[in-house]
């Protein structure tokens, strides 16, 4: 408890207090115009898809990807496939964890056997500033799940990236998918060393902090690996072209 209050203290004086919640506020939208929006989509998305569409996927899913990634509106499957119906078992939580979703993630692995277990973070999440910030203001249930990810934060919290918060941000983005590979492949391993699944790490960047395309996927960890150099030449990337491998691999 002492040890948490330092923490907590410290990451205050360091980092100063984060007003996280405020900055997530949205020009009002009445309940009642929210449920228009959706009921109205739809409505042109029935009218739009027939039986046929549907008939595949009736009786059964077959999703390639189990993944794992922030409740954030604005990171969407849309940006990994063209229509990720049926493609992708989507678990999300504040800040992409696997210590909330044991049981979904479990599912997809052993139920569903997809071959990718996808642990996808992203630029600017919100999760991660909170909880590298002081978050003992928010509700019991919040807090809850942002102690779990201010664990792989702590390091960041003691000895942030100079006064570059942005930098610290990204940091503790990639921190946090490194530490939940790591969980994943420790749960995993037997799959992993059958070549069944393959655990990868990365960071879906909408503000091009990487200089690679905004919306771009940037892969950072496959099965705990994390030396690029050493990512190019995974199999699991053996079938991408050495242009694509560029693309989604970090330079340093
Ligand atoms: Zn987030």
């Amino acid at each position: 408890m002492l040890k948490k209050l330092l923490t907590v203290a410290l990451s205050t004086l360091i980092l100063g207090t984060g007003a996280v919640a405020s900055e997530h506020s949205t020009e009002k939208v009445s309940p009642a115009d929210a449920l228009k929006e959706v009921v109205e989509w739809n409505n042109s998305f029935v009218k739009s898809h027939s039986e046929e569409y549907f008939k595949p996927y009736m009786n059964a899913q077959h999703p390639t990807v189990t993944l794992v990634t922030c409740s954030d509106a604005r990171v969407q499957t849309m940006a990994l496939f063209k229509d990720p119906v049926d493609k992708v078992f989507v678990i999300r939580n504040i800040g992409n964890q696997l210590a909330n979703a044991r049981g979904s993630v479990d599912y997809g692995i052993y139920h569903l056997h997809t071959p990718i277990l996808l642990i996808l973070g992203y630029t600017h999440c919100g999760a991660v500033k909170a909880a590298l910030h002081n978050y003992s203001n928010e509700t019991e249930g919040i807090k809850e799940e942002l102690d779990h990810l201010h664990l792989p934060l702590l390091p960041l919290v003691r000895c942030p990236s100079g006064n570059n918060f942005e930098k610290t941000w990204l940091d503790g983005v990639e921190r946090n998918v490194n530490y939940q590979v790591q969980e994943a492949v420790n749960f995993y391993k037997p799959f992993i060393k059958e070549g069944r699944l393959a655990v990868v790490g990365a960071v879906y960047d909408f503000i091009n902090a990487y200089g690679k395309g905004y919306g771009r996927l940037v892969i950072i960890n496959v099965n705990g690996e994390t030396d690029p150099k050493k990512l190019e030449n995974s199999p699991v990337l053996k079938e991408l072209s050495e242009q694509m491998k560029k693309e989604v691999l970090v330079t340093r």
